[in-house]
C-alpha cells in the first residue's frame, strides 16, 4: 500500500503514543498535527479485555483517511491485562480471545506490529514462562493464519515475575516457536536500561545494539520506544521519563537518531505528557535536531 519510496521520503519515522479518543482515526490527525511520521496506538481500551467491534466506518476512516499516507509506520500496542505466561486460569482463555481480537483489528487497520509485553510466569519460574508464552503464541499463529499483523515482542524491565527483561529470554521464545517469521521484536531503551543494559555513552548503546544483533539479530527489530528511565540501571522498575530528564542520558538518544542501522526502525516515545501533547512536539524537535 504504501512503497518504499514514500517511507523513505518520510524518514527519520519518529513519533509516539498517540491517544484515540474519538476513534481510531481521529489519532491520525492528532499524530499528524503534532508531526508525527509514525505513530503508536492501541486497537481498544488498553485496560479492558474486550470492546465493540470496529465499524465499518470506523475502519474506512482510518484507511482512507487523507492524512494517512503522512505516517510511515503505524504500530499498535496490546492492551495491559494480557498475559501468555500463565495457562489454566480464566485469564489465560481471555488473554488469548483478547490478543486473537486485536490482532484482527491491526489487520483491519493494516497495522503490520502489534507491540506485546511477552507475559509474566506469576511464580512458576522463568523457563515455564517462555515455554507458555512459545506455545500460546503458537496456539494463535495457528488459529490465525495468513495474517500479515506480526506479534511485536517487546523487551522488559523484568519487573516481578516479567518475562522478556534479558535479550536471552526474547530469543528463546522466538527459538521455540512453530513459525518465528511471524514474530518481530521492540526494545524500549527504558525497560532495557532498568534491566541492566547500560545504554549511557560512551560505549554503551553501540554495546547494547550489538549484543542485541548477536543474541536476537537487529533484522528482527521492528519498533523502538525511545523512552529516558527515572529508575536506575539495573533496578528492574519499569518508570518512563522525559528525555534528558532521566537516568540514561540525552547523548543515547543521539546515538539512536545517527546511527545507519536504525535509521528504517520507527522510533517511538512513551513518555509523560499532557492533553495538548506538547512535550511530545518538544521531544521530536530534539530528536530530529540531532540529524543536523
Ligand atoms: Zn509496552
Ligand atoms: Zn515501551
Amino acid at each position: 500500500m504504501h512503497s518504499k519510496k514514500t517511507a523513505a521520503s518520510l524518514l527519520p519515522l519518529l513519533g509516539s503514543h498517540v491517544p484515540t479518543v474519538g476513534g481510531v482515526s481521529a489519532a491520525i490527525d492528532r499524530g499528524v498535527g503534532i508531526g508525527c511520521t509514525a505513530m503508536q496506538i492501541f486497537v481498544k481500551n488498553n485496560m479492558q479485555w474486550f470492546a465493540k467491534p470496529l465499524s465499518e466506518e470506523e475502519v474506512e476512516a482510518f484507511n482512507g483517511h487523507p492524512l494517512r499516507d503522512r505516517l510511515g509506520a503505524v504500530v499498535a500496542h496490546a492492551g495491559y491485562l494480557i498475559n501468555l505466561g500463565v495457562e489454566g486460569t480464566e485469564n489465560h482463555a481471555k488473554s488469548l480471545r483478547s490478543l486473537a481480537d486485536e490482532m484482527l483489528r491491526c489487520e483491519q487497520l493494516g497495522i503490520r506490529s502489534l507491540v506485546l509485553h511477552p507475559g509474566s510466569h506469576l511464580g512458576a519460574g522463568m523457563d515455564a514462562g517462555i515455554a507458555c508464552v512459545a506455545r500460546n503464541l503458537d496456539l494463535l499463529h495457528a488459529e490465525h493464519p495468513g495474517l500479515k499483523v506480526r506479534i511485536t515482542l517487546e523487551t522488559t524491565a523484568g519487573q516481578g515475575a516479567c518475562i522478556g527483561a534479558r535479550f536471552e529470554e526474547i530469543a528463546e521464545i522466538i527459538g521455540r516457536v512453530a513459525d518465528p517469521e511471524r514474530l518481530e521484536v521492540c526494545l524500549d531503551t527504558a525497560h532495557a536500561f532498568a534491566a541492566g543494559y547500560d545504554l549511557s555513552l560512551p560505549r554503551g548503546a553501540e554495546k547494547t545494539f550489538a549484543e542485541f544483533d548477536a543474541v536476537i539479530g537487529i533484522s528482527r527489530l521492528s519498533v523502538l520506544h525511545i523512552n529516558d528511565s527515572k529508575s536506575a540501571l539495573g533496578s528492574r522498575v519499569d518508570r518512563h521519563d522525559n528525555l534528558g530528564k532521566g537516568k540514561i542520558g540525552l547523548e543515547t538518544f543521539r546515538w539512536i537518531m545517527r546511527s545507519k542501522a536504525l535509521a528504517h526502525i520507527p522510533k517511538i516515545l512513551e513518555t509523560p505528557k499532557g492533553k495538548d501533547l506538547a512535550e511530545d512536539v518538544e521531544a521530536m524537535a530534539l530528536l530530529r535536531s540531532f540529524l543536523e
